[in-house]
């Protein structure tokens, strides 16, 4: 059985899809990691267990709120990495 924080898989996709679209935003590897931590730091984890593929879970991973929560953290976390860039 595999444990794992599916936020991470969200966060992964609608951060790169927010940085590819802003085209003021650095675009070196060590922003787009510094944009994804921020954002994980910020949201609560959704663990789910994995049994032989299927996912099993109590929340709605796709779900059109945890969608929006996630832009909303990114977007603040692209803001954060313009005003205070690690490279
Ligand atoms: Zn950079």
């Amino acid at each position: 059985m595999e444990v794992k924080n599916y936020l991470e898989d969200i966060v992964l996709r609608i951060a790169d899809t927010l940085v590819k679209k802003d085209e003021d935003f650095c675009k070196c590897e060590h922003c787009r990691a510094d944009v994804i931590t921020y954002s994980l730091n910020h949201l609560k984890p959704k663990y789910a267990s994995n049994i032989k593929g299927h996912a099993l879970t109590a929340v709605d991973i796709e779900s059109e709120q945890i969608q929006a929560e996630v832009t909303v953290q990114v977007l603040k976390a692209i803001e954060q990495v313009k005003k205070h860039p690690h490279h």
